[in-house]
């Protein structure tokens, strides 16, 4: 961290911080103060798992009584300001203190302004154990398997957390933190997510409450105005894949399925919107195919005849699944193994 990070020591600022609640202890031996909250903490915990702390705690310690004397120690506890929000801050130690339980007993609704605060700080005090915990549970959701996906998809899994009532702003401030922390895998999924948004919403940013807009970069900006003309494209797959239905083998009743099967050919050529920049939308999902899902050239079929039409978008679905990387212009490698292992490079004409 540079020491730029750290305040420098005000006349009465311990003076007139707000003690947190959770974080005074007693025999505490360092007081932190963030956004005018103090919390009087354990100098040698924190020293023990982040090697910046050991690293301030180290500057601080000798010349206490000197710099630091006055406003710079309270009750004879040294006092050290950082630029951090108290919430994050809480919530570091919050992780710290009780170890992996902070998390696990919120789930499933740890508050994604938690995992945020967690990864953040994680990171900046290096403590990857707490950085690495926060994570985790981001990127079980923003998976690299498509099966996990359609799961969150059609709520047959809930994820851990719980965005905000911001979730544009929390979906930008995702794909920074996986870049901060080169979490990159998760980057696909969270960049697919984006473009759902739509491109407006993407330049603007997302505003928080607090008057802060959480904005993409400007490289990933530019990776989802790409990503976006392709994902279109992409769901136009969609359509060979219900028009070349065939009757499945197991059919119980050819004549019927096959007319359905031939009104349904008809009705998807004519389907003005099949195109949608959720390319990857099940076949049920309300936006898209659903118009015709309820038509009873497609309730007609038998069972056979539905689930092989399914099957057959699954595939097309899954192909499009493993075009995510290069859709957004990322190269082999770049991703990580997961994603690599399946890489396919995006070619204008064939795609
Ligand atoms: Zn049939």
């Amino acid at each position: 961290m540079a020491s730029g990070d750290l305040d420098p020591p005000a006349p009465d600022a311990a003076l007139s911080m707000e003690q947190d609640l959770d974080f005074w202890f007693a025999d505490g031996s360092i007081v932190v103060i963030a956004e005018g909250v103090g919390f009087r903490v354990h100098m040698s915990l924190l020293s023990r798992h982040s090697p910046v702390f050991r690293d301030i705690f180290a500057i601080i310690q000798p010349t206490q009584g000197k710099e630091l004397g006055g406003g710079g120690s309270h009750q004879g506890v040294p006092v050290v300001h950082v630029t951090d929000s108290a919430h994050g801050m809480h919530c570091l130690l919050h992780a710290m203190y009780d170890s992996r339980r902070y998390l696990t007993d919120m789930v499933p609704k740890i508050p994604f302004a938690v995992l945020a605060a967690l990864i953040r700080l994680g990171h900046k005090y290096e403590h990857s154990d707490v950085m690495d915990e926060a994570a985790k549970h981001l990127e079980d959701y923003f998976t690299t398997d498509m099966d996990t996906w359609l799961k969150f998809c059609f709520k047959n899994r809930v994820p851990n957390f719980e965005f905000s009532a911001e979730k544009q702003a929390d979906l930008f401030e995702c794909v920074n933190l996986a870049r901060l922390t080169g979490k990159t895998a998760m980057l696909p999924a969270m960049l697919y997510a984006c473009c759902q948004l739509g491109i407006d919403d993407i330049l603007a940013g997302g505003k928080r409450h607090s008057g802060v807009i959480e904005r993409l970069s400007e490289q990933d900006v530019l990776l989802c105005v790409v990503g976006y003309t392709r994902l279109l494209r992409l769901s136009g797959k969609i359509v060979p894949a219900v028009v070349g239905a065939t009757c499945a083998v197991q059919c119980q009743s050819w004549e019927a399925c096959s007319q359905r099967m031939q009104s349904l050919r008809t009705v998807s050529y004519k389907t003005a919107g099949i195109l949608t920049i959720n390319a990857l939308a099940g076949l049920e999902w309300p936006r898209r195919i659903h118009k015709f899902t309820v038509l009873n050239c497609w309730t007609g079929l038998c069972r056979a005849c539905r689930d092989g039409l399914v099957q057959s978008y699954r595939t097309t679905q899954r192909e499009i699944w493993d075009k995510l990387p290069s859709v957004f212009g990322f190269e082999k490698g770049e991703l990580g193994e997961i994603w690599a292992e399946r890489y396919t490079v995006w070619h204008e004409n064939l795609c």
